[in-house]
């Protein structure tokens, strides 16, 4: 055997996950690993948890990362709130709808499905109906930004139907964390789940969850124990609770909690609405690029995210080419479609730190010259001044 350290390349990220991660961010991670129950630490994690309280616009006392990645929030929220033989409503509308469909199912709770096509939001009305055809369903489950497609739901009107029928909500935020307008609070949001990699400029692994007092109070009534004791929130709250002993659960990812720190500061530093704003902007400017190529974005403008840009491929070329090419040579990477979408959309992310002008002009060069020279029939050249002239 003779292998070395692992060099990774420099890449640019603009998929769907990871996103770039902020310099500062890496940096807090190289500090020095100290225990998971040391002061000094614990110190942290109290900041960890108001600031992501911030993030979230909540005042709910059990808002905390919990320690994996997106997937793992998406569990600890369903897994908290079902019981056997509960009904539960998901909305489908991409992939991540159909996740949860899974985790419901694995809670021996029973799913109801909401069907939209993919690259619509969820549809309120075909909620409501699913709420009249079921009135003893117990939550109301949806993806709030739909990074498969690129599609953002209304997530107070649907938060709103749900609590007319007595319901929890329950909303992946994964994607809209940071990146789009978010209010857990005033939309009476229950249960909410995100990820630290997409528009928090972090390093993948992290989860913060958020849980409203009516969400705590259907936790700690339950009949039966939480099926998976990892993410039992009334274990995990002995480490990571208000009033907590701080007794040991699990090795805390220290330093990955770092990481979550510093770009969480940084947020606060720049303001949660100027960083939805930054968002917007930034995809204003490679919209106006997109277009004056003649390329197009499968999601209307009214519900399509900022961060996360389905468009659309000229015909006749080989999107994976095209990708591989934009790696190889450009050290960018942009995503593939999903499912539905697979093989029809590029998805390109401006998420975090990736959402930067740099970032756009790099991506709509790269793309410029290489479908010029595919012969993809594209008005070359027309992209970066377009782009250019929305950042005056
Ligand atoms: C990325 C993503 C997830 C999964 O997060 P992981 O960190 O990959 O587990 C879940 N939902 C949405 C909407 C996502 O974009």
């Amino acid at each position: 055997m003779n292998i070395t350290s692992f060099n990774p390349p420099v890449r640019t990220l603009m998929g769907p996950g990871p996103s770039d991660v902020h310099p500062r961010v890496t940096g807090a991670m190289a500090r020095p690993c100290i225990g998971h129950l040391d002061p000094a630490f614990v110190g942290m994690m109290d900041e960890v948890k108001t600031m992501l309280q911030y993030a979230f616009q909540t005042k709910n006392q059990l808002t905390i990362p919990v320690s994996a990645p997106g997937s793992a929030g998406m569990e600890a929220t369903f897994q908290n709130l079902l019981e056997h033989g509960d009904k539960a409503i998901v909305c489908q509308n991409g992939v991540f709808g159909g996740r949860m469909k899974e985790v419901v199912e694995r809670c021996g709770a029973i799913a109801v499905m909401v069907e939209d096509d993919w690259g619509k939001p969820v549809d309120p009305q075909k909620v409501e109906e699913a709420f009249k055809a079921n009135p003893d369903a117990k939550l109301l489950a949806f993806v709030h930004a739909e990074t498969s497609t690129g599609a953002r739901s209304d997530a107070q009107t649907l938060s709103k139907i749900a609590h007319d029928n007595d319901a929890l909500v329950l909303i992946d935020a994964v994607t809209s964390l940071g990146g789009s307008e978010l209010k857990v609070d005033e939309w009476e949001i229950d249960a909410i789940y995100s990820g630290s990699q997409k528009c928090l400029s972090c390093t993948p692994g992290i989860s913060p969850v958020s849980f409203s007092q009516r969400a705590i109070d259907v936790i700690t009534s339950r009949k039966t124990k939480v099926q998976s004791w990892f993410l039992d929130t009334n274990l995990v709250m002995g480490y990571w609770g208000p009033n907590a002993k701080r007794a040991y659960h699990h090795t805390a990812p220290v330093n990955s909690l770092y990481a979550l720190h510093e770009s969480l500061v940084m947020l606060q530093d720049e303001g949660l609405e100027n960083s939805w704003a930054r968002h917007t902007n930034n995809h204003l400017a490679l919209r106006a690029g997109i277009e004056a190529m003649g390329l197009s974005f499968i999601v209307d403008e009214e519900y399509r995210l900022p961060q996360l840009n389905s468009v659309t491929i000229p015909d006749g070329i080989d999107e994976a080419a095209v990708r591989s090419i934009l790696l190889n040579e450009f050290n960018l990477e942009i995503g593939a479609g999903l499912g539905a979408l697979a093989g029809k959309v590029w998805r390109i992310g401006l998420m975090g730190h990736s959402s930067r002008a740099e970032n756009i002009l790099l991506c709509l060069g790269a793309l410029d010259v290489v479908l010029t020279d595919m012969g993809a029939g594209i008005n070359s050249g027309a992209a970066l001044p377009a782009a250019q002239a929305t950042m005056k």
